[in-house]
């Protein structure tokens, strides 16, 4: 014989029939004495009242925890009839409730268990009902030798009581247990959950067996009566407690799950990985592993199954996809699409729940379960799942969105650098185009130098003034071709600062000798405010020179005849985020270092506030078109804002159109004073050396 754990197999069928028949083989034995001299009416009431309480008996959860009052009936008739009594009123009792249940379970909850293990169920319980009373009778009345029927309760006849629940409790649960290892259930967790509580409840019952049958032997049939009724009120009462309890817990095992699931489902940026846990506690929700589920394709919106699943059900998915509306089957035979309706039966689908995973207006796939037990699935279980697909169909459209936003941001990012490259490469020819530029116009200068002083010949008034158009024209080409070196350097960061402390006024006069002529042709006026004791610019002087003679230069050429040029410098109170001290700390002491802010202000034109955020941009100009009033590059403040940079420091604008701008920026400075401390030796070498940073 094949003893291999099965849960509804033939080995627990054979081990129930044995232990049934024997059961009632030994009862029947001993019934022949018995039951001739007993009272029939007394009799017929306490039996009466044991089916009433096997008719309440109630199954809590899914475990087999009994709790029920039938034992008390049993107890009491055996304390007052003797143990074969007993054993007929629980083992009719039992076949009762067993009955019922069995009746219970095939045609309202339809599930699906062979009969041989039901009927087997039936005679495996009436037998060992028997076994147990028989056994505890004897021992009661044979070996304890306990009052019959019993009428006072000292400390011998609870004794004896106690002794014979233990020998019957331990019966009945090494049979159970042997029932449940057969059934293939986990033995830890079943004396855990099962018997360990049922023994507790029945030890908890038998008071009330004691309590029935003195009140019958002392005071009658009615007390008797009145105390069973209020039992059987009282284990009504409790199965609806455990019923509502059940109910309960069942909630919030699903809500605790679907928390679980939002929580998790949220972080998720992945398809597959939103797919796996969907599909995971979907299946933990409804305690059933029947699930399937398919994935719709992005484009041909063609459902893809993940697991195998029967036509039938791909085919009541197809439909749940395209109507976009969730459907519960509680018994395919009625309720099922007429099409489907004989597949789904033959496929054993008798109840389901398919799900669409919707987004918005869009679909992501169907989510079912299914069940070859007839209402195997409630109205809560829909609405369950219906939101944990809700979950999972938002993070499906956030995974969508953020893999199109990561690819738009890494195309950004390719693109970006190839500008960059593209940038390098411009900037790079431009600086090898300036250089190769540079020797032939040098050339041309010389000669035209040269025609000019006659040096090659005379020259008429006309040829003379001609090339006098030719000479400017060649230094304004030559300041361009500067210019575009000079920037290309300092993009490239080629040349070092030359660190040294030198006056405001000493730059400022070296600028007026530059533009000192045009500022007197526009007549404009000029306001220098540089006090007297200013602290001396710990700068690189003739890249200072640059930046005043380029924000000058701006102010005259784009303030009107007559207007007005401010230059203005100040020492600050504060020396911190003025500029990068980390640049100065290896040629002086930062301490020694204090702020002096220096403006170029003029009346002129003024910058739209739209180009502002231009204008330091290489080669931009406000005004690029070919009919521009104002000559120039733009890459004067490109410059500026380069050799800034290399300082460490910033320059801010502010301007209003028809009002004038001003330009303003901070560099450090060195109060005379300190000087002999706060320079340090210069190194042989400058590895350290402020360099150009953008
Ligand atoms: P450029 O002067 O050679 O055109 P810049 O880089 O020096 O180039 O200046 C860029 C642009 O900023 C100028 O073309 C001009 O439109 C604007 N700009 C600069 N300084 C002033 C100013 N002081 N007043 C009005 N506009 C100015």
């Amino acid at each position: 014989m094949n003893w291999e754990r099965t849960r509804y197999g033939l080995p627990v069928t054979i081990y129930q029939w044995v232990v049934g028949l024997s059961g009632i083989s030994f009862l029947l034995l001993h019934s022949f004495s018995g039951v001739r001299t007993l009272p029939l009416l007394p009799f017929a009431v306490f039996l009466a009242m044991h089916l009433v309480a096997s008719f309440l008996h109630f199954q809590y959860a899914r475990l087999n925890v009994v709790i029920t009052f039938e034992s008390a009936f049993t107890t009491a008739t055996l304390l007052t009839f003797g143990p074969i009594p007993a054993v007929w009123v629980s083992v009719f009792g039992i076949v009762f409730g067993s009955v019922k249940r069995v009746v219970e379970r095939r045609f309202l909850l339809r599930k699906n268990i062979p009969l041989a293990y039901d009927l087997g169920i039936i005679g495996f319980n009436s037998g060992m009902v028997g076994f147990m009373w028989l056994i505890a009778g004897y021992m009661y009345l044979h070996i304890l030798k306990g009052e019959l029927p019993l009428t006072t309760l000292d400390v011998r006849a609870i004794a004896s009581i106690l002794l014979m629940f233990c020998t019957m409790s331990l019966v009945n649960h090494l049979i159970l247990f042997i029932s449940s290892y057969l059934q293939g259930m986990d033995s830890a967790v079943f004396i855990k959950k099962a018997l360990f509580p049922a023994f507790l409840t029945e030890l908890a019952i038998i008071p009330f067996g004691v309590v029935m049958a003195l009140a019958y032997n002392r005071m009658g049939l009615l007390a008797f009566m009145f105390l069973g009724a209020t039992l059987l009120l009282s284990n009504a009462v409790l199965r609806n407690l455990s019923l509502i309890r059940y109910d309960q817990e069942e909630k919030l095992r699903q809500m605790a799950a679907l928390n679980s699931v939002s929580r998790r489902i949220i972080a998720l940026r992945d398809d597959e990985a939103v797919v796996r846990l969907l599909y995971s506690e979907a299946g933990k929700v409804l305690e059933n592993q029947d699930l399937f589920l398919a994935m719709t394709h992005p484009e041909t919106q063609e459902l893809r199954f993940l697991n195998s699943v029967d036509p039938a059900l791909e085919g009541l998915g197809r439909l749940v996809a395209t109507a976009r509306q969730p459907v519960l089957i509680t018994n395919t035979k009625k309720h099922a699409p007429e099409g489907l309706k004989k597949e789904l039966l033959d496929a054993q689908v008798r109840s389901c729940i398919v799900i669409p995973i919707l987004a918005g207006d869009n679909i992501h796939g169907i989510l079912g379960v299914y069940s070859s037990e007839f209402s195997a699935f409630k109205f809560e279980h829909m609405q369950v799942l219906i939101m944990i697909a809700d979950e999972a169909g938002l993070a499906l459209e956030n995974s969508k969105l953020y893999n199109a936003l990561t690819d738009k941001v890494s195309q950004l990012e390719r693109l970006n650098k190839e500008l960059r490259q593209l940038d390098k490469l411009k900037s790079e020819f431009l600086a090898n185009v300036s250089h190769e530029l540079r020797t032939p116009l040098t050339c041309i200068k010389g000669y035209v130098e040269f025609i000019k002083k006659e040096k090659l010949g005379p020259i008429t008034q006309l040829q003379s003034e001609g090339l006098s158009v030719a000479q400017r024209n060649i230094v304004r080409l030559e300041r361009l071709i500067n210019d575009l070196l000079d920037y290309t350097r300092l993009e490239f960061k080629r040349t070092p600062l030359t660190l040294s402390a030198c006056t405001l006024q000493e730059v400022w006069n070296e600028v007026y000798d530059e533009y000192g002529e045009s500022i007197q042709q526009k007549k404009l006026s000029v306001h220098v405010i540089i006090p007297p004791d200013l602290p001396l610019l710990y700068v690189d002087p003739q890249r200072m020179y640059q930046v005043l003679a380029n924000l000058v230069s701006n102010s005259v050429k784009f303030t009107p005849d007559g207007g007005v040029v401010w230059i203005d410098a100040h020492l600050l109170k504060r020396a911190e985020n003025f500029f990068n001290l980390e640049l100065y700390k290896s040629r002086c002491e930062p301490d020694s270092l204090v702020p002096v802010e220096i403006s170029v202000r003029d009346n002129g034109v003024g910058i739209p506030p739209e180009a502002l955020s231009k204008i330091f941009d290489r080669f931009y100009q406000v005004d690029s078109s070919n009919t521009r009033k104002y000559g120039g590059t733009g890459l004067g403040l490109a410059i500026v804002k380069a050799i800034l940079d290399a300082h460490g420091t910033r320059i801010h604008v502010q301007s209003t159109p028809s009002e004038g701008s001003s330009f303003t920026f901070v560099v450090p400075a060195i109060q005379p004073a300190n000087m002999s401390t706060a320079l340090k030796p210069a190194p042989m070498h400058t590895p350290t050396q402020p360099k150009y940073v953008s």
